[in-house]
């Protein structure tokens, strides 16, 4: 007998037409005072028929969300190389710490003296972030790494305005994550792109053209989305401080150089960290993350609130302070998110940390090594912990970094981020992280040789991919601009 397909799982309004009572649980009947619902709402926004809600058992729920969740690729599959992310193992011991309920059942209101522990793990995760990055503060409480940035140009613009300036520009390098110039647009800045040089690195001629007294602050990221690190960082930061600007790092790729670099030595004023990039929490779905930002000694005294402080008798939260910026969110940030990186962080121990990031760099470049002739690599320079082909040699068979990515599905792998960052036409952006062991890494890289192969030999197969998994190649513009929501009607 063939085995059902999983691509035919129906959708629970299928399942069931005909409707049998069927219930998940039972419950029993209700013996108060009921209110009948016409007597307290009008009679246009009530139903004539009970909504057709499809009848289901426990086991119907459960075998349809198991099987949905086999549709998937997930970090627990494989690697899962999306360059930028930072997709990497969650280990489980995270999860059972935050799933403790001194952890998950504190109330931020309640009492500093009733939740000491909750305060010292964010105090602990702030030491830890300090010593990590050099820097001389933090705020834990943006929700993400683009509520980071606008943390730090906030808090650039009231340093600013302190010092009785109004400067109005944002210097943004054209490798940019686009929540960079988002940023500064958001913050009242105006976005000005500079250029790369032929390293990907800044290119220093262009910033000091650029570099005048309107300019509030410059935003980079090192190691850049190239995976180039900034060799020029220092002399960068000297150049902007000297004419009165700030240095904005943007640290979405921390786990690069993690326990080998300081940003405080490299010039930084302000640097968010996504902890669920560097520092672990399973993402990609949209959230929860976390973006602390830290800050150098100039910009201390505008750091949001709340914030945790130590007193004589332990940890407070401090509520208000004079200059600060003021609260981005309620109260302290997604403490769960800080538990489980604080979890992730004791748990590697400093060195620990620091060989996370050189595996992570190590099997970046072996990566390069192994693809280089195969894909075209714009930028060929020594990689940190990504690296950006793209698809300019199978461009002549027809085959875009689209096409590439699907058939890689067929290989049983996730694709690697695509066309980003933009200074790379077609780009294949490539992370592995220091997850899975080399077998996994040579085996993605085989897979990577087998499409460049096929790409030249059998083009056609290529562009049809994927072949092999439950839904084949979706019009991604169609179904955006025709959304069609299916509801099947009892008969
Ligand atoms: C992921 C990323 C961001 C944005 O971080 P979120 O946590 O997704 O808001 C910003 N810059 C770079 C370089 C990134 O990789």
């Amino acid at each position: 007998m063939k085995r059902r397909a999983l691509r035919d799982e129906p959708l629970f309004f299928e399942r069931n037409p005909k409707r049998r009572r069927r219930q998940g649980i039972l419950l029993p009947a209700f013996d108060g005072p009921s209110t009948p619902p016409a007597s307290v709402l009008p009679a246009e926004v009530l139903l004539d028929d009970q909504p057709l809600w499809p009848d289901i058992s426990e086991m119907d729920l459960v075998t349809h969300f198991h099987r949905l969740s086999q549709l998937n690729y997930a970090v627990d599959e494989g690697l899962y190389p999306l360059g930028s992310c930072t997709m990497k193992y969650n280990p489980r011991i995270n999860e059972a710490v935050a799933g403790l309920s001194a952890f998950n059942a504190a109330h931020p209101l309640q009492p500093d003296h009733q939740v000491q522990g909750v305060l010292q793990v964010m105090w602990d995760l702030e030491e830890w972030l300090k010593a990590i990055t050099g820097m001389a503060g933090v705020t834990l409480q943006p929700a993400a790494g683009a509520h980071g940035e606008l943390a730090g140009i906030l808090m650039i613009r009231k340093a600013l305005k302190a010092r009785g300036e109004e400067r109005e520009v944002v210097l943004v390098p054209d490798s940019a994550h686009g929540t960079n110039p988002a940023t500064a647009a958001f913050a009242g800045f105006r976005a000005v792109e500079i250029a790369s040089g032929p390293d990907g690195a800044v290119d220093l001629e262009a910033l000091d053209a650029a570099m005048d007294e309107t300019v509030a602050a410059v935003m980079l990221t090192v190691p850049n989305t190239l995976g180039v690190f900034e060799h020029r960082i220092v002399e960068i930061a000297e150049l902007v401080h000297s004419r009165g600007g700030f240095v904005y790092m943007d640290g979405a790729n921390l786990n690069a150089f993690v326990g080998r670099a300081l940003p405080g030595l490299m010039g930084a004023d302000a640097m968010h960290i996504n902890l669920h990039k560097t520092f672990s929490t399973p993402h990609g779905g949209g959230g929860p993350g976390a973006g602390p930002v830290t800050v150098s000694e100039a910009l201390l005294p505008y750091l949001p609130v709340p914030r945790v402080v130590k007193t004589d008798d332990g940890f407070s939260m401090l509520w208000s302070d004079e200059n600060s910026i003021g609260s981005l969110r309620g109260f302290s940030g997604s403490f769960l998110i800080l538990l489980r990186a604080l979890v992730y962080m004791r748990g590697m121990g400093g060195d620990g940390l620091r060989e996370m990031s050189e595996t992570g760099v190590l099997f970046a470049n072996i990566i390069r090594k192994r693809l280089e002739g195969a894909y075209h690599l714009q930028y060929d320079t020594p990689t940190m912990h990504e690296v950006v082909f793209d698809d300019s040699v199978q461009v002549k068979h027809g085959v875009h970094n689209t096409d590439i990515a699907k058939r890689l599905l067929d290989y049983g792998f996730h694709p690697p981020t695509m066309s980003f960052p933009l200074v790379v036409h077609g780009a294949l952006m490539i992370e592995p992280t220091e997850s899975f062991g080399p077998e996994e890494i040579e085996a993605f890289c085989e897979a990577m040789l087998a499409i460049a192969k096929e790409a030249e030999e059998t083009p056609e197969l290529v562009r049809a991919a994927p072949h092999e998994t439950p839904v084949r190649r979706v019009d991604e513009v169609r179904a955006a601009r025709n959304l069609k929501v299916r509801f099947v009607e009892e008969d």
